[in-house]
């Protein structure tokens, strides 16, 4: 075992990837072994403050007390015993994430795009149900991003993750944001649904408005079509709500959610209104591991954490007081051109591409992510404090005014 953790140096463990992984990510030369809060440490011992949390996973940070009890205790009881029966946890967390959605059915899956490729379904069949063969079109954002299966990816917009693995299902149409008109032209009697994301993430931090939510829900209604949230980076409490799209009146029919779900473990949700359960009867869909009892006692633990905890109004408190320090950063700063994004979930569009800066980031001990090529994403655990953005705000604007990177 010593042997194992000794060999595991940074060469090694990036040869022997080079060697065997497929290569689908770019990895800066670091091995991270262990971490505590908002604090990884890698194999050199080295400490980072950790604003990107995962990708909006780690929101409780690492090593959660809880969570590691919750999940030592899970596993010396069960932790698998198919979908073919019943455990204690499902029902409770399904009973919990009806409660905090306002949508009663609930799909327990193990990822973002399964949730969405349900999602998709659900909305195909309920059209078949209703006699409407014809009605299977997808109507999405350009900006958006559903995932990587081959149902996800069709209503995913950027065409480099596309391209290789077509054809991806027909009928989808892309939309510019924000814009109600030609969302209202886009839908009619062949959509099936209208999928996206109320804070677009991969897209580059955009918040869509309420009154343009409420426009697709509108135009969904006139249509006959479903409107599906996709909420697998913005939902579960990242914005200083427990869903984004509450910021409006809007409630979709469908809610996507998966990222910090089970603080760590994979699952995801379809949440749905209850005329979609029917379509979804035995033996119409599935998942071998979806909704297992050790990720559904994670997520219980994760949902009563944030709760007991009022971490979702702290997201909100901390996220002003970051949104207003980088918003300082940007006044005097033209490099900074855009500072967008909602509690702890923000995008810092500046005017170079953003790569370097995140290594140079690194480097200084803080990692963020970056998407869209010049923008820079932060998305930090829910307890974060304040005044680790703050300092993060300042070496940010110190490397923006050149200083050496
Ligand atoms: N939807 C959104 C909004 C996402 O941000 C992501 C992941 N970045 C997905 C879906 C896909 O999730 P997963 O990687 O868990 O399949």
């Amino acid at each position: 075992m010593s042997r194992a953790i000794g060999e595991r140096t940074t060469t090694d463990a990036a040869a022997r990837e080079a060697r065997h992984l497929y290569p689908t990510y770019k990895r800066p030369d670091r091995v991270f072994e262990s971490g505590s809060g908002w604090i990884l440490k890698d194999s050199e011992g080295r400490e980072y403050v950790d604003l990107l949390g995962g990708i909006a996973v780690n929101a409780l940070g690492h090593a959660h007390p809880r969570i590691v009890r919750a999940i030592a205790d899970q596993a010396g009881r069960l932790l698998h015993c198919s979908n073919l029966f019943r455990h204690p946890l499902q029902g409770s967390l399904a009973e919990r994430l009806a409660r905090l959605s306002g949508l009663p059915r609930v799909f327990l899956c193990n990822s973002g795009s399964e949730a969405v490729e349900a999602g998709i379904k659900v909305a195909r069949a309920l059209a078949r149900a209703r006699g409407e063969t014809s009605r299977t079109d997808l109507v999405a954002l350009e900006g958006s991003f559903h995932g990587r299966t081959c149902g996800a990816l069709s209503v995913t917009s950027e065409e480099s993750y596309r391209a290789p693995f077509g054809p991806l299902l027909q009928g989808v149409r892309f939309v510019p944001p924000e814009d109600a008109c030609a969302l209202r032209d886009a839908v009619g009697p062949r959509t099936a649904a209208v999928l996206m994301e109320p804070i677009q993430g991969e897209g580059g931090v955009r918040c869509l408005s309420a009154s343009y939510l409420a426009a697709a829900r509108e135009a969904c209604d006139a249509a006959g079509a479903l409107l599906l949230f996709d909420e697998v980076q913005c939902g579960l409490g990242r914005t200083g709500r427990w869903f984004a799209f509450q910021e409006s009146d809007v409630l979709p029919d469908l809610i996507c959610v998966a990222k910090p779900l089970a603080a760590g473990l994979p699952l995801g949700a379809l949440l749905g209104r209850e005329e979609t359960a029917a379509v979804l009867g035995p033996g119409s869909h599935g998942s071998t591991f979806g909704g297992g009892a050790l990720a559904c006692r994670a997520a219980l633990e994760f949902l009563d954490v944030v709760e007991e905890e009022g971490l979702v109004e702290r997201v909100r408190q901390t996220g002003e007081r970051a949104l207003s320090a980088f918003r300082g950063l940007a006044a005097g700063n033209p490099a900074l051109r855009e500072v967008r994004g909602r509690g702890l979930m923000i995008g810092l569009e500046i005017d170079r591409p953003a790569a370097p800066l995140v290594d140079a980031l690194l480097a200084r001990g803080f990692i963020v992510g970056s998407c869209r090529g010049q923008v820079i994403r932060l998305l930090p655990p829910y307890a974060v404090p304040p005044e680790v953005l703050e300092q993060f705000a300042d070496v940010l604007g110190g490397l923006l005014i050149g200083e050496s990177i």
